[in-house]
C-alpha cells in the first residue's frame, strides 16, 4: 500500500523545484567563463562518453575502481527502480507490476540484487576510507554523509519490500527483500504491516529527495557533472597553451575566475575528489604546497564565492591568487608545478589541472612581473642571448669543433635542432656528438644552424613568460621558413614538444622527430647497423614526461635500448604514462627547490630499488637531474646515459 499520493506530489514537486533551482544557480555560474568550443566531433564525444563515463575506463585502472564501477552501474539500474518508486508515489497505478510477470519478475529481481551490490559497495567504500584511504585527507564528514544516505536508501528499500512480501502484499521475486522480511516481519498481517510500510516508504522517499537536493552542494556534485565533463573532454593532449595577442590594453593569463573558460570552470564542478592526481603529483608527493585536487576544489570555492557577484557585473571579493587565507591559490603552489601532466593522465573525468596553473603563472609574469627571483636571470638571458645561460651564440658550435658538421642548407634533408642543453651543457654535448655519429653512420643528410640557432622557448612558455616566447617562436619559424627547413630532429623532449605542438600555432608545419623515434626507425629499416651489443649491466629506463605523457612516445626508446643492449631495459615501478617526473619540467630546471624534498631524489630512489648499473634517459633535463641525484645519493657508480650514447657505442 502506498501513502497518500497528494501529500507526496506536493513534497516531490517542491523537492524537484528546489533541485532545479540549485542546479541552475550553481551550474549557471560557469557562464561567467570565457567561451571555448567543445562541441565539435559529436560522434567521437558520444563514443568517449560511453568509454570513459559509462564503461569507466580510467576509473577501472586503479584496483579500487571496480567498487566505484559496480556502485555507478547499481545507481544506473536503480534509477529505473527509483523512477518507478516516484511515479507510483504520484499515481498508484503506475508500476512495473502492471507489466506481465515475465517482465516484472526479472526486473524486481534485478533491482533487489543490485540494491544489495550498492549496499556492499557503500560499506566497502566506508571501510576503505578508514583502513586504506585513497589520500590522507579523504576521511570527511561529507563523504560519510553521502555514503550513509546511500546505505539508508538501500536499507529502507529492503525493509519496505521485505515487509510487503511478509504481509503478502507483493509477490515479486525479490530474494534479498524476502530474506529481510523473513528475518524481521515473518507472519505479519497486512494491518500490522501498514505502519511499517508507511514508515519505510516515506524514509526511502525522503532520503531520495534529500540526497538529490544535497548533491549540488556536496563533493558528489560530480554525479551530475562528471558524465558531461567526459563528453566535453579535450581530444588532443593539453600539451600547449593558448596564444596571446600583444596589443595595448589586453590582459594576459588568468587573474580572476572569469578569465578561465566555461570548461575550466565546469571542471571544478566535476572533481570526484578521488585524489588520484594528488597521489601522482611530484610536487604533492615531495612535500610542496601544490596539490592539484585542492587547486581544483579551491577554484570551485572561488567560483561559488565570486561567480554570483561577477554575473551581476560586480568585482570579485575573493582573489584567485593570494597567500593562505587571502586568496584561493598561493604563489608557492603555482610555481611548484613541473607541468609533468601526471595529474591529467590519471584524472578519471578529464579535468585539466596543469593548464589552469600555467595560466596563473602567465598572469603573474606578464601582468605583475612577479616571479621567483632566480628566474630574472633566466628571462634576461633568454631575451638577450636566446639561451638559459646567457652564453654567446657563437659558442653554439663548440660541441662540434672537432667534427665535420655541415651548416644547414637546401641540400640537407634534416635540420638537427641541437637545443641549448645539447649545445652548451658539458654533459649533454656528449649526447649531441653521439647523435651526430649516428646520423653520419646511417648516411643521413643533415645540418645544423650553428650560431643562428635560437632557443625554442619551452621553459618560457611553461613559466608564463609568453611575451618573449611569442617573439622567439615567431623568429624561429621565420628563420626555418627562410632556410627551407622541412624536417627537424631533436634530442630534447621539451624542444620536441614545443616545436611539434606549440609552434603549430605559429604556422610551422614541418615534421619534427625526436631522436628516439628517429634512431628506432634507422635500426628497424636497416639503415643503421650496430657492430656490437653494448654491455651496460642492468639498465633501467626512465620515461621523460614530455616525450611520454605529453606526446605518447613510449615504445621507441625501449626498442632502441633492446636492440643496442640485447635485452629489454628494466622498468621502474612507475613507468610509461604513470612515470614520475624528474623535477625539471615546467621551467623548474631553472628554479631553486626550497620547499619539501627534491623531486629528482625521489625518482633516483625509485631507480635505485632496481639495482641499476645504468639509468637510460632520452632528455637533457632528465640527464642532469639523474646525474645530480645519483651524486647526492652517493650512487655515482650508476652511470646515466642517453639512448643515443648507447647506440653510438654499438657503432664502434
Ligand atoms: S602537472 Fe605534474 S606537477 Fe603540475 S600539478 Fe599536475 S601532477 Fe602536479
Ligand atoms: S581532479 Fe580528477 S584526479 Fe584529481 S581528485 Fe578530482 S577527479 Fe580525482
Amino acid at each position: 500500500m502506498i501513502p497518500n499520493p497528494k501529500i507526496f506530489t506536493i513534497v516531490f514537486v517542491a523537492a524537484i523545484l528546489l533541485f532545479v533551482w540549485s542546479c541552475v544557480r550553481r551550474f549557471g555560474l560557469v557562464t561567467v567563463g570565457k567561451p571555448e568550443d567543445r562541441f565539435e566531433n559529436f560522434p567521437a564525444r558520444i563514443r568517449d562518453t560511453f568509454v570513459y563515463a559509462f564503461a569507466q575506463k580510467r576509473v577501472l585502472q586503479k584496483a579500487f575502481g571496480l567498487n566505484h564501477f559496480i556502485l555507478f552501474w547499481s545507481f544506473m539500474v536503480l534509477l529505473l527502480a527509483n523512477g518507478e518508486f516516484v511515479l507510483k508515489g504520484l499515481h498508484r497505478s503506475i508500476t512495473f507490476m502492471a507489466l506481465p510477470a515475465a517482465i516484472h519478475n526479472p526486473l524486481y529481481f534485478l533491482f533487489d540484487l543490485v540494491s544489495l551490490f550498492a549496499l556492499i559497495c557503500v560499506i566497502v567504500a566506508g571501510i576503505r576510507r578508514i583502513v586504506a584511504p585513497p589520500y590522507p585527507e579523504a576521511i570527511t564528514a561529507d563523504a560519510y554523509f553521502i555514503l550513509g544516505m546511500i546505505a539508508g536508501l538501500m536499507i529502507a528499500y529492503f525493509n519496505l519490500h521485505g515487509v510487503e512480501i511478509a504481509a503478502g502484499e507483493v509477490t515479486a521475486t525479490m530474494p534479498i527483500s524476502a530474506a529481510v522480511g523473513n528475518m524481521f516481519y515473518a507472519g505479519i498481517t497486512p494491518e500490522a504491516a501498514h505502519p511499517y510500510i508507511t514508515f519505510w516508504w516515506w524514509l526511502h522517499a525522503l532520503i531520495f529527495l534529500v540526497f538529490l537536493n544535497y548533491l549540488p552542494y556536496s563533493k558528489h556534485m560530480h554525479i551530475l557533472s562528471s558524465i558531461p565533463n567526459c563528453y566535453f573532454r579535450r581530444f588532443e593532449k593539453a600539451n600547449t597553451l593558448p596564444v596571446e595577442t600583444f596589443v595595448k590594453g589586453n590582459k594576459f593569463g588568468v587573474e580572476t575566475i572569469d578569465q578561465y573558460t566555461w570548461k575550466d570552470l565546469f571542471d571544478s564542478y566535476s572533481c570526484t575528489e578521488c585524489g588520484r592526481c594528488q597521489m601522482v603529483c611530484p610536487a604533492s608527493q615531495t612535500g610542496k604546497p601544490l596539490n592539484p585536487r585542492q587547486v581544483i576544489h579551491d577554484l570551485k570555492i572561488n567560483l561559488l564565492t565570486n561567480g554570483p557577484i561577477m554575473k551581476k557585473g560586480g568585482k570579485p571579493v575573493l582573489p584567485l591568487i593570494g597567500e593562505n587565507g587571502e586568496g584561493s591559490i598561493t604563489e608557492d603552489q603555482i610555481w611548484s608545478c613541473t607541468s609533468c601532466g601526471a595529474c591529467m593522465e590519471v584524472c578519471p573525468v578529464f579535468i585539466e589541472q596543469m593548464p589552469k596553473i600555467l595560466q596563473l603563472r602567465r598572469y603573474l609574469v606578464e601582468m605583475k612581473a612577479q616571479f621567483p627571483e632566480e628566474l630574472l636571470n633566466l628571462f634576461e638571458n633568454m631575451e638577450q642571448r636566446s639561451n638559459p645561460w646567457g652564453i654567446a651564440p657563437t659558442e653554439r658550435t663548440k660541441w662540434c669543433a672537432q667534427l665535420n658538421v655541415k651548416t644547414f642548407d637546401d641540400s640537407c634533408e634534416y635540420l638537427l635542432y641541437v637545443g641549448c642543453a645539447g649545445a652548451f651543457d658539458a654533459r649533454n654535448k656528449q649526447v649531441t656528438v653521439a647523435l651526430a655519429h649516428i646520423l653520419d653512420a646511417a648516411g643521413i643528410s643533415w645540418g645544423i644552424l650553428g650560431k643562428e640557432e635560437m632557443c625554442c622557448g619551452d621553459s618560457l612558455r611553461r613559466l608564463g613568460n609568453e611575451f618573449i616566447f611569442d617573439r622567439m617562436a615567431k623568429d624561429n619559424v621565420k628563420l626555418w621558413k627562410e632556410k627551407g627547413v622541412k624536417k627537424i630532429i631533436t634530442m630534447c623532449p621539451h624542444c620536441f614538444s614545443t616545436l611539434q605542438n606549440d609552434y603549430r600555432q605559429y604556422g610551422f608545419e614541418g615534421e619534427v622527430i625526436h631522436h628516439a623515434d628517429f634512431i628506432d626507425n634507422l635500426l628497424k629499416s636497416g639503415k643503421l647497423k650496430l657492430k656490437k651489443t653494448v654491455d651496460l649491466g642492468r639498465v633501467v629506463f626512465h620515461d621523460s614526461c614530455y616525450l611520454g605523457r605529453h606526446n605518447d612516445i613510449y615504445d621507441s626508446p625501449r626498442a632502441v635500448l633492446s636492440k643496442a643492449t640485447g635485452k629489454a631495459p628494466t622498468e621502474m615501478e612507475r613507468n610509461r604514462d604513470q612515470s614520475f617526473c624528474c623535477g625539471a619540467g615546467g621551467g623548474r630546471m631553472w628554479m631553486e627547490e626550497h620547499l619539501g624534498t627534491r623531486i629528482n631524489l625521489a625518482r633516483v630512489d625509485e631507480a635505485l630499488t632496481k639495482n641499476p648499473d645504468t639509468v637510460c634517459v632520452t632528455c637533457p633535463y632528465c640527464m642532469t637531474m639523474f646525474d645530480d641525484g645519483l651524486k647526492d645519493k652517493n650512487a655515482d657508480k650508476v652511470v646515466v646515459k642517453d639512448i643515443a650514447e648507447v647506440v653510438a657505442e654499438g657503432l664502434r
